[in-house]
This record gives structure tokens, C-alpha cells and sequence, in this order.
């Protein structure tokens, strides 16, 4: 069965993750289509297929070859967004797209003059919405591709491989996979995430990032008897984040710029809170970062007088570039498997956080594959069907390549 076949099945099954839920899943219908992945990994011939209570598959497949090599894992996530009604409604595939404006339905529009990956499209079977709902491609493409590499391996005993872990999880689109990951079950030496957006791309620079919390103290009094008592804290919140620099904004920066993003201000005279992002591939520049906002906390409680700001700091993903360094394998072989199937390998540095790099600092250095489909989380996904069948091919490319590997 070809990847997209399958990931027409897959998109129609509800997983939406919600946050807030107690239960881990966060919705029932992503353990009902973990149960549906579980047992068509079975009808493969696959025997070790595991399905937790929490909505996990993890699974292997024995090497074939007398080697020693690296276990290599493949991941993707079973969840989608909740950022519009899914599942799909009518997916629809427009073969050999020819670049023309689609208009879905009443102003959602895909136009490939300003979507470069619709213009990658341009010749290609591509899969749209009907514009009401999500496609899911963030990442049933990548469930659907890395099934159709394992359904490949099973059916065809000649191809060559050393062992083959892979796992399906829930919910990371409420950043909290991560949480119930079993990295010993799971039981790779390395991974890759199958969980981008433009085939091509793979992805091992992410941003550090860290949430700030500002929590202004002002004092409120009669404006009409203000003078020398009143303290305004929604003013002195705008005087700290003026000290912050303008351009370190996200709305000016790009590719390996770090930036401080505001992201709620709330308040009154008496007490104003802000929540800032703090994002920085370098590790020098993100602890630079971090000082200058303590600095700008400090300079205004010594002008305003102690405890009138306060600044709680705390810190989130890491930049896996760190852990992937050392085994830069992960990212030639990828290249090279990408280049063999006609496409030309990019490494764009990631200007967010993946999945990929928890694990990494877990000990599974774990770089981010592009699976074909894109514009993600909107009403103008697309699956690009030609992209997804390369994907599934350079899954197979690579682990070829680590049945060859040298230490
Ligand atoms: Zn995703």
C-alpha cells in the first residue's frame, strides 16, 4: 500500500489532543487509532508490538543481518491539533496539481505565489481539504509513512537491515508525549521524528527556550491624592519591557536570530503581569538573554524600591544540535537518502522546539525529518501524495545505510 492510501484511512479517525484532560491520553479517540496502528502492525508479521495503557506503541523488528549495528528508531505522533475541527471531513486529491489558485471553500485559499511549498508542489498528486477541516498530516503523513517502511520490511525478507524500533505516541500537540515516553522500551541507540513539514528538510537545531514571568507591585491610591504614593504598576511593566531591545522581537528576527516575545500583559494600577518567551539557538546567547531580563528587573526595583518586580524564570527545551553533534551521521545519512531520491537535502535550523529534542537529551539523539505535508494546523494543509511515497523510500535509504554502518 502506497503512503498515501494509508494516510487517507488514518484522517479519519478523530485523535485531536486536548490540554487540560486528565487522562493520559488526553482523548480516547487516540488510544482507539493506536489500537487500529497496533494491529495492522501485527497483520504485518511484526510480533513485538507493544500498545501501553497510556496510548504508547512501541515495537522492533529484528536485524536480518549478522552485523553489529545501531538500533535505529522512527517516531511519530498520533495526535492532531486542535487549531480547527478535524478529523478530515472530505479530503480531496488533485492530481498532477498545476499550480493554479485553489479556493477550498469561502476565503481559504492556497495560492503557490506565497507558499513555497505549494510551488515544491507544482506537477505533483497533492491531497487539500475541503477547507473546514484540518487534514492531520501533522503527522498521520508520518505515521502513514513510517507504517508503509515497516509493512516494506516485512514483505520483502531480501531487504537488509539491523534492528528496527519505532513508536507511535499521543499528544504532542499539547507538548506532553514527551512525559510517558518509555526510552527503554523504545530501545533505540538513535532516532529520527517523522514529523516535518516539506520533504527534505531535516531538522537538529532547535531553539532553547524558556517562559519568563514578570509580576509588577504597584501601589493604588486616589488619583486625585496620588502624588509620591501611587506607583502604577502597568507603567513600570512598560518601562521593563522598553529596556528589553526592540529588535530581538520575533517580527524582526529570523533564521538563527534569538528574540523576547510578550506574550500576555494584564493588569491594573495595583498589579500587572507579563508572560514573556525567551528563545536562542546559541546556549551563550540564551544564558545572555536570561541576565539581561534579571538586569532589567533589578535596575527597576532599585528605581521603584525591592519587590516591585518580580521576574520567575523558568526553562524548557534545549537546542538538541548539542547531542546530534557528536553522531553527524544521523544527518549525512539522511542527506544522502534524500539526495537518492531525487530531492536536495536542506537543514534549516528550527525556530521552535520538537519532540526530538527531549529525547535527544534523554540519550536518543533524535533529528526531525520533513514528511510532505505542510501548512500544517490550518485550514490550507496539504499532503503532498509524490513527497510522501519519497519519504517512505528514505526511511528505507536510511536504515539500509546503518545496516553499512562503521563505527
Ligand atoms: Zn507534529
Amino acid at each position: 500500500m502506497r503512503a498515501y492510501e494509508r494516510f487517507l484511512k488514518y484522517v479519519m479517525y478523530d485523535t485531536m489532543s486536548l490540554e487540560g484532560r486528565e487522562s493520559v491520553p488526553s482523548t480516547p479517540g487516540q488510544k482507539a487509532f493506536a489500537e487500529v496502528l497496533a494491529s495492522e502492525l501485527r497483520e504485518f508479521g511484526i510480533e513485538d508490538v507493544r500498545l501501553d495503557d497510556k496510548g504508547y506503541i512501541y515495537g522492533s523488528i529484528p536485524s536480518n543481518i549478522e552485523k553489529e549495528v545501531p538500533v535505529i528508531g522512527f517516531i511519530a505522533h498520533v495526535d492532531t491539533s486542535d487549531a480547527h475541527p478535524s478529523p478530515a471531513k472530505a479530503p480531496r486529491i488533485i492530481e498532477k496539481y498545476d499550480g493554479r489558485i485553489l479556493e477550498l471553500a469561502p476565503g481559504v485559499v492556497l495560492n503557490p505565489a506565497i507558499d513555497s511549498n505549494l510551488q515544491n508542489a507544482i506537477g505533483c498528486d497533492i491531497i487539500v481539504t475541503d477547507g473546514t477541516t484540518l487534514l492531520g498530516g501533522d503527522d498521520k503523513a508520518g505515521v502513514a509513512e513510517i507504517m508503509t517502511a515497516l509493512e516494506y520490511i516485512t514483505s520483502h525478507p531480501q531487504f537488509r537491515h539491523g534492528k528496527i524500533a519505532f513508536s507511535f505516541t499521543p499528544d504532542e500537540e499539547i507538548g506532553t508525549s514527551q512525559d510517558h515516553f518509555d526510552v527503554k522500551a523504545f530501545g533505540a541507540d538513535f532516532a529520527y521524528t517523522v514529523d516535518g513539514a516539506d520533504f527534505g528538510d531535516i531538522e537538529y537545531e532547535n531553539f532553547y527556550g524558556a517562559s519568563a514571568k514578570v509580576t509588577v507591585r504597584g501601589i493604588s491610591t486616589h488619583p486625585g491624592e496620588a502624588k509620591d504614593k501611587m506607583k502604577n504598576a502597568c507603567l513600570i511593566a512598560m518601562e521593563f519591557d522598553a529596556l528589553l531591545p526592540p529588535w530581538q522581537r520575533p517580527e524582526h528576527t529570523e533564521n538563527y536570530d534569538g528574540f523576547y516575545h510578550l506574550l500576555r500583559i494584564a493588569g491594573d494600577c495595583e498589579n500587572c503581569q507579563m508572560a514573556y518567551l525567551v528563545r536562542e539557538h546559541d546556549d551563550a546567547k540564551y544564558e545572555e538573554k536570561k541576565a539581561y531580563m534579571e538586569k532589567a528587573a533589578m535596575l527597576l526595583n532599585e528605581k521603584h524600591g525591592a519587590g516591585t518586580v518580580l521576574l520567575e524564570i523558568e526553562d524548557g527545551y534545549r537546542n538538541m544540535a548539542e547531542m546530534v553533534r557528536p553522531h553527524m551521521h544521523l544527518i549525512e545519512f539522511a542527506k544522502a537518502a534524500i539526495a537518492e531520491c531525487g530531492v536536495t537535502p536542506r537543514v534549516p535550523a528550527i525556530r521552535g522546539g520538537t519532540d526530538g529534542s527531549e529525547l535527544s537529551y534523554k540519550g536518543v539523539p533524535c533529528p526531525n525529518l520533513g514528511t510532505g505535508s505542510f501548512n500544517h494546523h490550518s485550514l490550507t494543509e496539504v499532503a503532498n501524495i509524490d513527497h510522501m511515497d519519497q519519504c517512505a523510500q528514505a526511511l528505507l535509504k536510511i536504515m539500509a545505510k546503518y545496516a553499512e554502518f562503521e563505527k
